[in-house]
């Protein structure tokens, strides 16, 4: 990259991650691609980290995307790290993505710029190392999404074509995806240095943890358990906003849960319609081990696998860091079902607790259930006082259900306008729903036709405003007799 062209874009890198032990990662650079071209590029995102959409829309800026330009102050690296998949413990490491660094921002931040699809790595095992086009604006859409109804996320700052084919089922057009996010170190990240790394490399891994992201643990009288602490408490916030807007991460392997607290890795995930807990979208979830309603109890398993790993910088004494271990675990089931009652009040209009908020938020979904219910469109509709928009409107319990709630609401003492304030800015109109997001992909991948993805992307960065523009994307698809099907790794 021609050194005006770095300055313009505002590059400005810097790899932390190099200076954790070297078994942490493998330095590599990457395999150029035939010809890269910007597909898509998320301005606001590049002014937040200090980049100049314009300089990055040019050839260079496409060429640093796709890895075969690398800017000053990046040292592109694979990250290693293991994971339990499907609960089987395995060595994995980053099989198709680089870090280049951190971009340190105008106001001294750091964030991950990674390029996902950039080509195999000593960790890809079988893989090609490389990303088709789809997953890759489908990750870019539906973190958009999730970034904008406030869940924390890693982010989409550009997808990029290579002008090479990846052969899947097919042959397909290959992109790369430049992720950004807190850092990218997982449980799994923990679990290798527990399983294969010396006891210096995973106290140099927690405290790099600790003071990249729990810096205020680092003053603890136990600082290790503080940072155990500080993931649960953000693991069990996450993880209620996830179920609280019906997003099913859909392969919540130890590997992909971020110690930042960020949703990370968007491969088979997707929005739930219907309510029923045991959601699955996943072709390759057969036991439905990542199902909806799973998710909460999958999160504390994959935290006891962090606990574990750290066993040893809890205490001296094993007997000892087990029950801190388990104290920390038993917390996290705690503060997950405070997360998610107060979000669930919140999407019911409701400010303080009352003893009787449990049953009636179990009778809604109870109903819900029963008559497969559009989860999103259920709270819409009380939302926007339309009961008689909801499927089971004129049934005996909705009508008592509703009675009970309207009376609930009588008694607090915040307005009704209050109460549908809290509830517009809890309930999301609109989400990326399946046939949508399907839509916006097919145009953009089939007939390079991005103007209906821009068009989802525009009414996804405003899920609370309910306005009437956006109506055509709260519509369900015509019912199909399959369901719909996501994927893994492709
Ligand atoms: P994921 O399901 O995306 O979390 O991927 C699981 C592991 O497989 C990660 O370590 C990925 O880097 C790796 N992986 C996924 N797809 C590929 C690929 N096409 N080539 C090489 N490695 C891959
Ligand atoms: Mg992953």
């Amino acid at each position: 990259m021609t050194e005006q062209n770095a300055i313009q874009a505002g590059w400005n890198l810097d790899n932390s991650y190099t200076r954790l032990p070297a078994i942490f990662y493998a330095k590599l650079t990457p395999p150029p691609v035939r010809s890269p071209k910007l597909a898509v590029l998320n301005a606001p995102l590049a002014a937040a980290l200090g980049l100049d959409a314009e300089a990055l829309r040019s050839s260079d800026g496409a060429a640093v995307f796709a890895g075969n330009r690398i800017p000053e102050g990046a040292e592109p690296l694979a990250q290693a790290y293991a994971g339990h998949q499907f609960g089987h413990f395995t060595m994995l490491g980053d099989g198709r993505a680089l870090l280049l660094g951190e971009q340190i921002t105008p106001g001294g931040e750091r964030f991950d710029i990674q390029l996902k699809g950039s080509g195999r790595t000593p960790y890809s095992r079988g893989g090609d190392g490389r990303a088709a086009l789809g997953p890759m604006l489908r990750e870019y859409i539906i973190s958009e999404a999730m970034h904008a109804l406030g869940i924390p996320t890693t982010c989409s700052l550009a997808v990029t074509t290579t002008g090479e084919s990846v052969f899947r089922e097919a042959e397909l057009p290959g992109a790369v995806l430049t992720r950004v996010a807190a850092s990218h170190l997982r449980v799994g990240t923990f679990q290798y240095a527990a399983n294969w790394g010396k006891a210096e490399d995973l106290k140099a891994l927690a405290d790099y943890a600790l003071q990249k992201h729990y810096p205020e643990a680092d003053a603890a009288e136990n600082r290790y358990l503080a940072l155990l602490q500080g993931v649960i408490k953000r693991q069990a916030a996450l993880i209620a906003q996830w179920q609280l807007v019906g997003f099913i991460h859909g392969v919540m392997n130890t590997d992909n849960m971020a110690i930042s607290g960020e949703t990370i890795d968007y491969g088979p995930c997707a929005f739930m319609d219907a309510y029923n807990p045991s959601t699955v979208f996943s072709s390759i979830d057969a036991q439905g081990r990542y199902a909806y309603g799973n998710q909460p109890r999958i999160g504390a398993w994959n935290l006891a696998r962090l606990a574990e790993s750290i066993l040893p910088l809890l205490h001296a004494d094993e007997d000892q860091a087990v029950q801190l271990a388990e104290g920390a675990i038993a917390e996290y089931f705690e503060l997950y079902q405070r997360n998610w009652l107060s979000g669930m009040r919140a999407k019911l209009g409701l400010f303080h607790v009352e003893e009787q908020d449990d049953s009636l938020i179990e009778g809604l979904l109870t109903m819900m259930q029963k008559h497969g219910a559009d989860y999103t469109n259920t709270f819409r509709a009380l939302t926007l006082e339309k009961p008689e928009d909801t499927v089971f409107y004129g049934t005996e319990p909705f009508s008592r259900w509703y009675e009970q709630w309207q009376e609930r609401l009588g008694r607090q003492p915040e307005s009704q306008d209050d109460a549908r304030q809290l509830m517009r800015s809890s309930n999301p109109a609109v989400i990326p729903r399946n046939h949508r997001v399907e839509e916006a992909l097919d145009a953009a991948v089939m007939h390079e036709d991005y103007s209906v993805m821009e068009r989802l992307l525009e009414a996804l960065a405003n899920p609370y405003a309910y306005a009437a523009e956006q109506a055509e994307y709260c519509s369900l698809p015509v019912p199909s007799a399959y369901p719909y099907r996501t994927y893994c790794g492709t």
